[in-house]
């Protein structure tokens, strides 16, 4: 049997009489420098089984003790995604047996979760849309069983016990979501929130942040929920959108030859792009909650609420509009500039330094990300910091050099770590067109384009580019552009 057997191909048009609905849950572990019950490290990629003690491992007559950072962490989490911080919260016990779970039990919270009711607002295409989010609880990771790589690995198990007791915060949308885009679009959101807080490195190789769906289908229209699916291992935002195309599309092929989707976890498969089941939801697990004896109730008061609320950042959608209003740039540069709360930073300080706003945000996009991306370098890691990115940026401003050797001069910079002034005395790279020259080109330009300078005059404004670009030609890209300009203007006149 082929392993797709259960994707029947549906036709585009019996596909867009339905719509799906799309519900995540995101775990992502908390940043702190120490486990949710006991004091091992949780830093990554230490030796398989050194950072664990009796409490981590389970070990019988050991106590829990709550990480308050984790809490704290949490609530910042909370805060910035609009949920209610409870004031009253309760740990309890979810009860099954795995490897990876020493206890036999996980700590998590069930009945009574950190925080409630929040939102995000995501923007696809233009368009801004509002999904819910239902909870966001804490609970302590699992260890981390290890299937390759070992001698024996063909006939034994190994696990990892490092990662057990890492703090997570399990973050559930409500079932807002329509498109695979928008699932996108929700986890992007998300994630940049939680970056900007410092709450996770949302780091989705290392596994910080983990995300499952809930997928249903229904006719368009319709009012009740399809039976939903979970899909799990969707280890990456591409596999993710993929995921739920398939799973959208195996669901409808399913309702329209007359079959019943039964209400089951799958597993996705990246290598051969397909969810295969993994357990049906009838024979699931009574995790068989209760609260948990070892620990007292979470307590948040109100004064703690508030100063952990003080103490946040600027979110991205609040510096996104304040980039509009305060630097007069578009929308869609906020965006990129924003990214990551370092390149807003980086940008902010290029403006200190005296860069004009617009222009910065210019040459930022263009060449910074540019060459950042060529060289495969976080922002973090530029050669060109931000003051002397700015001298440069004025000095194309003032005309010193122009835009195409600016450029140039900038890619020296990016290359070396030399300041900009340094590269163009050096080099001899400064506008060196005396006016009475460019005024000569320019004199030629008009002359062989009489029509051009009718329509100029006529009150064709744009036109006015064609004659800087000409004379720009002329000069060999040498010319100070603002001379040009001057020029131009004052012999059109
Ligand atoms: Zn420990």
């Amino acid at each position: 049997m082929a392993k797709n057997a259960e994707l029947v191909s549906v036709p585009a048009d019996v596909l867009a009489k339905y719509e799906a609905v799309i519900g995540l849950e995101v775990h992502v572990q908390l940043l702190t420098s120490t486990k949710i019950f006991c004091g091992c490290s949780t830093r990554f990629g230490d030796p398989p089984n050194t950072n664990v003690c009796p409490v981590c491992l389970g070990l019988p007559g050991t106590l829990p003790v709550l990480n308050k950072r984790a809490v704290e962490m949490a609530m910042r989490a909370s805060l910035a995604l609009n949920c209610t911080v409870q004031e009253h919260s309760r740990f309890a016990r979810k009860n099954y047996f795995y490897p990876d779970l020493p206890k036999g039990y996980q700590i998590s919270q069930y009945e009574l979760p950190l925080a409630t009711e929040g939102w995000i607002e995501t923007e696809l295409s233009g368009a801004r849309k509002r999904i819910g989010i239902t909870r966001l609880h804490l609970e302590e990771d699992a260890a981390k069983n290890l299937h390759e790589g070992f001698s024996e690995s063909a006939t034994k198990g190994y696990v990892d016990y490092n990662r057990c007791g890492t703090p997570l915060a399990e973050i559930v949308s409500e079932p807002d979501m329509r498109t695979p885009e928008e699932a996108y679009a929700y986890l992007t959101t998300l994630r940049q929130i939680l970056l900007y807080t410092r709450v996770s490195d949302c780091n989705m190789e290392e596994g910080s942040l983990r995300c499952d769906a809930n997928v249903s289908v229904r006719l368009k229209g319709a009012q009740e929920f399809g039976t939903k699916v979970e899909v799990k291992n969707l280890n990456s935002f591409r596999f993710l959108q993929k995921a739920i195309e398939y799973e959208i599309e195996r669901q409808v092929g399913i309702v329209e030859s007359g079959g019943r989707i039964p209400q089951e976890t799958r597993l996705w498969n990246q290598a051969e792009s397909y969810t295969v089941a993994m357990r049906s939801k009838e024979k699931a697990h009574d995790y068989r909650y209760f609260p948990e004896p070892d620990l007292l109730p979470v307590h948040v008061s109100a004064a703690w609420r508030e100063e952990v609320r003080g103490a946040l950042p600027e979110l991205p959608a609040a510096k996104r509009a304040r980039f509009v209003e305060q630097y007069g740039v578009t929308p869609d540069d906020a965006k990129v500039l924003t990214g990551t709360a370092t390149s807003s930073v980086f940008y902010e300080d290029v403006v200190k330094a005296g860069a004009q706003p617009k222009t910065a945000a210019n040459w930022m996009q263009t060449e910074l990300l540019r060459h950042l991306k060529e060289s495969n370098k976080e922002i973090e890691e530029s050669p060109v910091k931000p003051a002397s990115f700015a001298e440069l940026i004025i000095m194309v401003g003032n005309g010193q050099v122009t835009g195409t050797v600016g450029k140039k001069v900038f890619a020296t910079m990016f290359e070396t770590g030399r300041a900009a002034a340094e590269i163009v005395a050096a080099e001899g790279l400064g506008a060196k067109v005396a006016d009475d020259a460019i005024e000569a080109a320019a004199r030629e330009v008009i002359a062989k384009n009489p029509d051009n300078v009718a329509k100029y005059k006529s009150g064709n404004e744009g036109v006015f580019k064609f004659f800087v670009g000409q004379v720009m030609k002329a000069t060999r890209g040498q010319a100070n552009p603002q001379a040009v300009n001057d020029i131009l203007k004052k012999l059109l006149s």
